[in-house]
């Protein structure tokens, strides 16, 4: 091995989806465990081979799961919630995973700050952990019998405490004490596995801004770990933002190395000196694991050579800058793709190439190539060189809009807003309607891929969505809804729906990640300057207005929701790139506005997810975010009602950056948490009209008019009638007719009862 190149781990699901696939299929009881089991065998040799192949020296076992990383963890500390202890194997684990009958599935939150969920430990003082390193040793032995000679992924026992939760009170990094002799009875298996080994602990916590307590336990965690075998040589993974703090500490650990992200973490460059005097192997994060984009190889090979100043090129090792889980497979799918817009990218099997060749002409020298790397290095120079100047990324038109663009915020105080609008709409207290989308039918869905593949006319096409909206609105009129939408029926995904029809966005064919489980997404990616060549949305509205005396609200995604659901290209701060999809958005609701649309709603679901995670960057992403939410609404009349929505329930420590968006109405998910987290909108004095979720829209089950009642009067409890709008938590889109009909329903039943109430 020369220990030249590294990669931090590899996705799994498959370039073709294939864990996805099987893994359906297995839990619809249409095949056997032993296949899935074949599949993910398959899929294992085949991402080794891959590494192989592009000359990789460190290539992980362990990075592959069923599931998700973070429970294959749990599983092998025997973290297994009290009430999963009658299951076993492919079962328990599973019924963990996604739930069962009887119980629920544990909770699933956010990986950093990326799209993959990650399943959260449940775990408690009075529970016993008890090593199970099957899976660890097994994958390591498929490998070596491959040929292949892996360095052991894991999750390092500091950020598995970090992100798992307690089941009894108190706080997690209590149950130190029982889970670190855990991993050092699984540290002395490994050891037995061979004369040497390399395991990487991933320990992503050491980048968040952490308590004394955290940093207090890393070097008597590091001396144990380090100490059980001289067989074993332990890098520390970090990645997403810098881990200056942990660094200072681990360097006076006998850790072998530091896996480090230069990309997303400049900073990490101020910790350079120590690891030099340390004398430890430094990998270098330098290709990135989180963008589509070719690695511009030139300029990281500047970037390396500046790190050289400090740490002597023996001690170097070239690596991505985080897993390539979240990045998808493989351009050879990509067959529809523009060729020019195709060339600049780079998906995982592609990096991995990229950073064996970076590698060697890191520590070989450019004039020491063969001829077929140099033929690569200069088309990736030419790549990059053609992206600085193509007309398709750099538009003049935009450019000088951007710059001369002086619009930021609405005419107006709210204050004075909602008293025309008031008038206007002619809307009564707790008005009732929903957040926008309706279920999207197996009908809706085909017809939509057959017109993409061409099996059926625009026209054709064009009859059904309308037939659906007609329906639609329908229903809502039977029902007793107040403000109405068309049900979004002509979008398969609120982000890529408006990609599509936005110049300066590109799709793949078959860019999938991981999102969680067998859940994946295919984000569009913006690689140029951002416009809009024509109305996105407004024929559907004008014809969904024309069917209804009702006000129809229109529906949008923020900006701030498209980029961070979006790749994004890293030619241009996001700021930038934010600014100017907000510019094209106030053209959509100026056009909405004028055409009789008197309500438009800008959903920001992913608003809270772009956080950074770092304190310190935050003031500066909430400022362009609340800048770019106003650029994009600032064309909205007073009379125009704007109104928001976003996913999630949690507002304590953001309530003023949502103030400060200024929206006329914002709805929120509330529907599982009582009244608890509005309160927040009482205590800060929160002016603004709140439509809190009155159900949870998430499960399949249909609430009953008796418990939307006392929703509803949780909610009065804490704001008066006057600011309140009623709606289910978020959009109908995955649920099924026959649960939204008798859900909504009961929903306006239950408005008409409190409202009988408070008349009385
Ligand atoms: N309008 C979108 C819908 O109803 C909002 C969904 C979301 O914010 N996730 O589906
Ligand atoms: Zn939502």
């Amino acid at each position: 091995m020369s220990n030249k190149n590294y990669i931090i781990g590899f996705g799994r699901i498959g370039e073709q989806r294939e864990l996805k696939k099987i893994l359906e299929k297995f839990w619809a009881k249409e095949c056997s465990f032993k296949e899935v089991q074949q599949v993910a065998y398959k899929l294992k040799k085949r991402h080794w081979n891959y590494q192989k192949e592009a000359e990789i020296d460190f290539i992980s076992s362990n990075d592959f799961s069923l599931y998700d990383n973070m429970l294959d963890t749990a599983v092998m500390l025997g973290a297994i919630p009290k009430r999963f202890r009658d299951l076993k194997d492919e079962e328990l684990y599973f019924s963990m995973a996604r739930g069962d009958k009887t119980n629920i599935a544990m909770e699933m939150t956010k990986w950093f700050n990326t799209n993959y969920h990650y399943i959260v430990p449940e775990l408690s003082v009075v529970d016993e952990y008890k090593l199970d390193a099957t899976k660890i040793l097994d994958e390591y032995k498929e490998a070596k019998n491959l040929g292949i000679k892996t360095k052991i992924n894991i999750i390092g026992p500091l950020t598995f405490l970090g992100l798992s939760k307690r089941v009894d009170a108190g706080d997690t990094y209590e149950l130190y004490g029982k889970i670190i002799p855990i991993y050092e009875e699984l540290l002395v298996e490994i050891s037995n596995l061979d004369s040497d080994i390399t395991i990487q602990i991933d320990e992503p916590i050491f980048v968040k801004d952490n308590e004394v307590k955290l940093l207090s336990l890393i070097k008597p965690t590091y001396d144990k770990l380090t100490n059980i075998s001289d067989n074993i040589n332990i890098i520390v993974a970090s990645y997403f933002e810098h881990s200056n703090e942990a660094t200072k500490i681990l360097v006076h650990t006998p850790i072998y190395g530091l896996a480090l992200d230069f990309l997303h973490a400049k900073e990490n460059i101020n910790s350079l000196s120590i690891i030099a005097k340390s004398g430890k192997k430094l990998i270098a994060g330098v290709v990135d694991g989180r963008n589509i984009w070719k690695n511009d190889i030139l300029n990281t090979i500047s970037l390396l050579e500046k790190i050289t100043k400090t740490v002597a090129k023996n001690n170097i090792i070239i690596s991505s800058s985080c897993s390539l889980l979240h990045t998808p497979f493989t351009l050879k799918y990509e067959d529809k793709m523009d060729n020019e817009i195709k060339n600049w990218l780079s998906f995982a099997v592609e990096k991995l190439d990229e950073i064996s060749l970076i590698s060697k002409i890191f520590f070989n020298g450019i004039d020491n190539l063969d001829s077929k790397d140099f033929i690569n290095l200069n088309s990736n120079t030419a790549a990059n060189e053609s992206r600085k100047t193509s007309s398709l990324i750099h538009d003049n038109f935009v450019q000088t809009r951007i710059k001369n663009f002086t619009k930021l915020s609405r005419d107006g105080k709210y204050e004075d807003r909602i008293k025309i609008q008031k008038k206007r709409l002619g809307y009564k207290d707790l008005t009732i309607t929903t957040i926008g989308s309706f279920p999207q039918t197996l009908e809706i869905r085909n017809a939509r891929r057959d017109f993409k593949n061409g099996l059926i006319t625009k026209e054709n096409y064009n009859k059904q969505i309308k037939r659906y909206i007609d329906n639609c609105i329908k229903f809502q009129e039977d029902c007793g809804l107040d403000v109405l939408v068309h049900g979004e029926p002509e979008r398969n995904d609120m982000v890529e729906y408006f990609g599509e029809q936005l110049k300066g966005y590109g799709f793949s064919e078959n860019g999938w990640v991981q999102s969680y489980g067998s859940r994946c997404v295919k984000p569009p990616f913006i690689y140029g300057d951002i416009s809009r060549p024509k109305p996105m949305t407004l024929d559907w509205m004008i014809y969904s207005q024309s069917k209804t005396t009702k006000i129809m609200k229109g529906m949008l995604t923020g900006p701030v929701t498209i980029l961070n659901w979006s790749f994004v290209r890293d030619d241009k701060p996001r700021d930038e790139v934010s600014k100017q999809i907000a510019i094209a958005l106030s053209d959509e609701i100026d056009d909405l506005q004028n055409a009789g649309i008197k309500i438009i709603q800008v959903d920001e679901a992913a608003f809270k997810e772009g956080y950074p995670l770092r304190e310190k960057n935050i003031k500066s992403y909430e400022t362009w975010a609340i800048r770019d939410f106003k650029i994009a609404v600032s064309s909205a009349k007073q009379e125009t009602q704007i109104h928001t929505h976003m996913c999630y329930s949690e507002f304590n420590d953001i309530i003023k950056t949502i103030e400060a968006m200024d929206a006329d109405v914002i709805s929120i998910e509330t529907a599982r948490s009582g009244n608890e987290l509005l309160k927040i909108f009482k205590k800060i004095g929160y002016k603004q009209e709140v439509g809190p979720g009155v159900y949870d829209i998430h499960s399949p089950r249909i609430p009953s008019v008796s418990e939307i009642v006392t929703q509803i009067k949780l909610l009065l409890e804490v704001l008066p009638k006057e600011q309140l709008w009623i709606n289910p938590d978020c959009g109908l889109k995955t649920r099924k007719w026959d649960e939204v009909i008798p859900s909504l329903k009961n929903m306006v039943k239950a408005v008409n009862i409190v409202k009988a109430e408070l008349d009385d």
